[in-house]
């Protein structure tokens, strides 16, 4: 079965490009009953931090990427990781380096001075065993270097098709794996607990497409299976630069609390670099499971534009069904102060027609929440510039208005839109004014406000009592 992993450094938030690339290598273990794992790679000491850490496995959790193991953390291998260099040293694949910075930086030095790009020198591989074996007895420093064949390195990428390197242009020629102070590098830390893990296909950001030559070729001389290996496209902003905090929010946590639903976001993750063909943009999970294919995987760099993660969540809040959307409005409601759980639980017809009503007019669960106020709490705030525009102005009039509304309302038999509508449009005729310049007022005593939901959902959300006094409040 397919083994994937998600490879998080703990230093910082899990930003959107490390949550689109968790996203794909968890759709893609979905997809072909695989398994998804985590690797913590936190053997950055200074730069590693378990909030960090924490950050990350929330992010993912948020967003519902569910891995299947417990987390490997990398620093925990550095044992397997020493022992993998000294397999490479015992197949003779690597040797050991005594060369001092001081004479690396000569070799350096002398390289520019020719105008050559900096190749290790090898002098360290030609000194004899014995020689070798009195340095190490002596406990001279050394590093250990894998030894660069000829030769060249390819692989078929699953986003790039075949990618090949000439080994004389990879690196800088004999790479370190082990530094002096015994502790791995990169690539041989990756190596080794890839091949530890039996991850079958490594599927990670393009710009890591560099190190996947030397961590081959590390495959080969450890005589392990090669994975497959798939780079995803960079993201960048809509000006065509590397995704960055000068685009907003890059924290995937930023916009669960601006009201982002788990589901639009990844929703908008998937498409950063994948395409389910045709023009299917709006997909659930399970759709983007079913119709997850690396054939859709795409290599042009992908544009993160948060105006579309607002539309795409606009679609998922409207699709959504409302037993899955009700809880999370209501605690996002509970959260704002503006209503309990408990209250709303208590009239779930109401709650229903209200979340019908505005999750239309919303993008966002903040929107929505905000735009619930007027519905939810007994007292109104007032908009300033509607207040002067359409009661100010001409308060006698607009208080005459006001008043008629009110007697043909408080006169219907039933408190019911169509009988509401033929009320008020007699009313308008009666005092000789279009519909609407009833309604704009009206719509600001209900509510406060004067966007909202069709005048006569207002009035039916409200109830009669309510609507009454409220324009009686507006009155006075
Ligand atoms: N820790 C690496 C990163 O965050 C992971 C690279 C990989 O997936 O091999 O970029």
């Amino acid at each position: 079965v397919p083994r994937l992993r998600f490879a998080p450094s703990p230093t910082g938030y899990l930003h959107v490009g490390g949550a689109r690339t968790a996203l794909f290598n968890w759709l893609y273990a979905r997809k072909h009953g695989g398994q998804f794992l985590l690797r913590v790679e936190d053997t950055d000491r200074a730069r590693s931090t378990d909030a960090s850490t924490r950050a990350i496995f929330e992010g993912l959790e948020w967003l519902g990427l569910d891995w299947d193991e417990p987390p490997v953390y990398q620093g925990a291998n550095l044992e397997r990781h020493r022992a993998d260099a000294q397999r490479l040293l015992d197949a003779n694949a690597a040797y050991r380096c005594f060369c001092t910075p001081a004479e690396l930086d000569e070799q350096r030095a002398a390289a520019e001075a020719r105008g050559d790009a900096f190749r290790y020198d090898r002098r360290c591989d030609r000194l004899p065993a014995d020689e070798v074996q009195r340095r190490v007895a002596a406990g001279m420093p050394f590093v250990v270097r894998f030894r660069m064949p000829d030769g060249e390195t390819s692989w078929v990428d699953l986003v790039h098709g075949r990618i090949a390197f000439p080994n004389k242009d990879i690196g800088e020629g004999d790479f370190i794996v082990l530094r002096s102070d015994a502790t791995p590098i990169y690539n041989m830390a990756v190596v080794s607990d890839d091949i530890a893990m039996d991850i079958t296909l490594v599927m990670r950001g393009d710009d890591h497409i560099s190190n996947t030559p030397k961590q081959i070729l590390l495959y080969e001389a450890l005589g392990a299976a090669l994975p497959q290996f798939a780079h995803l496209p960079m993201i960048h902003g809509t000006d065509g630069k590397k995704l960055s905090k000068r685009h907003g929010a890059t924290a995937v946590g930023d916009y669960q609390h601006l009201g982002i639903l788990p589901e639009a976001m990844n929703n908008f993750l998937a498409l950063l670099g994948w395409s389910p063909g045709g023009d299917r943009e709006v997909m659930t999970r399970d759709e983007m499971v079913a119709l997850f294919s690396e054939d859709g995987l795409s290599k042009k760099a992908a544009v993160f534009d948060p105006q579309k993660l607002e539309w795409m969540n606009g679609q998922h809040l409207m699709r959504m069904p409302l037993d899955e959307l009700g809880p999370r409005v209501g605690a996002a409601m509970e959260a704002a102060g503006v209503a309990t759980a408990a209250s709303l639980a208590a009239r779930p017809e109401w709650y229903a027609k209200l979340l019908e009503l505005l999750r239309v007019r919303s993008r966002t669960i903040d929107e929505l929440v905000k735009q619930s106020v007027p519905y939810l709490r007994d007292t109104l705030d007032y908009d300033a510039d509607a207040v002067a525009k359409l009661w100010m102005k001409d308060p006698a009039t607009a208080d005459a208005a006001l008043a008629g509304v009110r007697a043909a309302l408080e006169a219907l038999p039933a408190w019911e839109p169509a009988a509401m509508e033929q009320a008020l449009r007699q009313e308008a005729e009666r005092q000789g004014v279009g519909a609407g310049k009833l309604f704009q007022p009206l719509r600001l005593a209900l509510t406060g406000v004067t966007a909202t939901p069709g005048m006569f959902d207002v009035l039916d959300l409200l109830g009669r009592e309510r609507s009454l006094a409220r324009i009686d409040v507006a009155r006075a």
